[in-house]
């Protein structure tokens, strides 16, 4: 299965994505958090999916 994410500007930084997923979602410069511009790795489709569920303010989103 092919998965990709990004984090939408009603990121809030709060790292909730970063510790849950690390390989997959980054804290950037600007203290908010970002996707790695590919498909997720399979053996981290779980966790970042569960990054995904786990933010508070619903900002990450599957990309096409
Ligand atoms: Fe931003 Fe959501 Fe990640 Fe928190 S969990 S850093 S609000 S994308």
């Amino acid at each position: 299965m092919n998965m990709k994410y990004y984090v939408t500007d009603e990121c809030i930084g709060c790292g909730v994505c970063v510790n849950t997923c690390p390989e997959v979602f980054k804290m950037t410069d600007a203290g908010v958090a970002e996707a790695i511009d590919e498909e997720v790795p399979e053996e981290y489709l779980d966790a970042a999916a569960q990054a995904m569920d786990s933010c508070p303010v619903q900002a990450i989103k599957e990309a096409d």
